[in-house]
């Protein structure tokens, strides 16, 4: 395997900050609804590493991106709003630079326009990268949710730097991810849903000969279900993943449960016609799993000494289909297992049914906390001051 070890890279606790001025990427992509910050989560998750440095005499200079603008600046996108919400919950002045590139002044906490309004973010400029690490001493990386692109903030910035270090937000997320991926204790059960098989299927390669239960839910179990043969109605087969979910389901080791009952719908809408039911009849859809599935996935769940969950059992964002992921919420938030939550929908979902507290990590990166199950590497880790 190629991953070294957990927290190979320095880490911001290793470095003398005093007096120094900090350049931290964090991930600031918050949710914008009509000019207003619709979730503070990826605000608050930041605090640690930010107050650690200001505790310990340095001075923090924040950036980040924030939605997909076109490379020039898109008001609609502005990082303002976060400013000024930050200087909330931080309970001190935080000054807004407009633009990326302009001088930062000699403040205690200052946070960069949105990086994205530079084409030369996206494209790992290294003359765009020169100029924003001239801005500071030393670099922090703290947005593993960004951790697994090439950009000039995650990758080329910190090679410019003497001194680049993992965040306190980074540190706990390789520490637990790390943790899945090299040394879980048994039993270790995955829980996988959410729409898309393709993309959560990979992870498995790397976690197969260390799992000791699969569960499948959400629209991955249909999937599954079509593999075995079974009838899933007018629910969505991904053709392409058959032969993965077969060759899974044939794999010795390993126990893979799926749904042995479903709530299915006679359309995609909050509003439709329901059932539960044992087979998913012609003419309906699997929308979320049954209550006995629910109760079958949480015994496996109460007996694990490790969980990881990545994707929704259901379209939990519809109420009539959210049971099935509540009760798996419910029933990691209750055992004593190391419980991760990979990033994304099931995330979000543990954050609606304010249980994220109850887990041991909620991850912080979809597409970050995936690719490093993968393997262990991520650009942006790769791109950090090695021990
Ligand atoms: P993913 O990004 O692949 O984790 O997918 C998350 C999405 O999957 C959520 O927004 C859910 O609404 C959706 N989802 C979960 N279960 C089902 C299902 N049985 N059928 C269709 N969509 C589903």
């Amino acid at each position: 395997m190629s991953h070294r070890s957990v927290m190979d890279e320095i880490s911001v606790r290793e470095l003398d900050l005093k007096g120094k001025r900090v350049l931290v990427r964090v991930d600031f992509n918050v949710p914008i609804v009509e000019g207003r910050i619709a979730d503070r989560n990826r605000i608050t998750t930041a605090l640690p590493t930010i107050q650690y440095i200001l505790d310990h005499g340095g001075k923090v200079i924040l950036m980040s991106h924030l939605g997909r603008p076109k490379g020039k600046p898109d008001p609609d996108l502005s990082l303002a709003p976060v400013a000024n919400a930050l200087e909330g919950i931080l309970g001190e002045p935080v000054t807004f630079v407009d633009d990326c590139l302009s001088p930062v002044p000699d403040v205690r906490v200052a946070l960069l326009e949105n990086l994205r309004f530079h084409p030369g973010e996206r494209a790992n400029e290294e003359a765009f990268a020169k100029k924003l690490a001239a801005h500071a001493d030393i670099y922090v990386n703290d947005a593993f949710g960004s951790a697994h692109r090439t950009h000039a903030s995650t990758t080329a910035v910190p090679r410019l730097f003497e001194h680049a270090a993992a965040g306190i937000l980074i540190e706990r997320e390789i520490e637990y991810l790390g943790h899945i991926l090299l040394a879980p204790d048994r039993p270790f059960v995955a829980i996988l849903g959410g729409a898309k098989v393709s993309d959560k299927i990979r992870i498995l390669d790397h976690l197969l000969p260390k799992l000791d239960v699969i569960i499948v839910g959400g629209g991955m179990a249909v999937t599954f279900l079509a593999a075995q043969g079974k009838p899933v109605g007018t629910s969505r087969v991904e053709q392409g993943s058959l032969e993965i979910a077969k060759k899974i389901l044939h794999e010795p080791r390993v126990r893979v449960l799926l749904p042995v009952d479903h709530v299915v719908a006679d359309r995609f809408s909050a509003d439709a016609e329901t059932r539960v039911v044992q087979e998913i009849p012609d003419g309906w859809m699997g929308l979320d799993i049954g209550p006995d599935s629910a109760k079958i996935f949480a015994r496996e769940i109460r007996a694990a000494q490790t969980v990881f969950w990545n994707g929704p059992m259901g379209v939990f964002e519809l109420e009539p289909f959210a049971s099935g992921t509540r009760a798996v919420a419910e029933a990691l938030a209750e055992c004593d297992a190391t419980t991760v939550v990979g990033g994304g929908e099931s995330a979000a979902a543990v954050l609606e049914f304010g249980l994220a507290g109850k887990m041991t990590l909620v991850s912080t990166g979809g597409g970050a906390s995936l690719e490093f199950l993968e393997g262990g590497r991520l650009p942006g880790l790769e791109a950090l001051t090695k021990r």
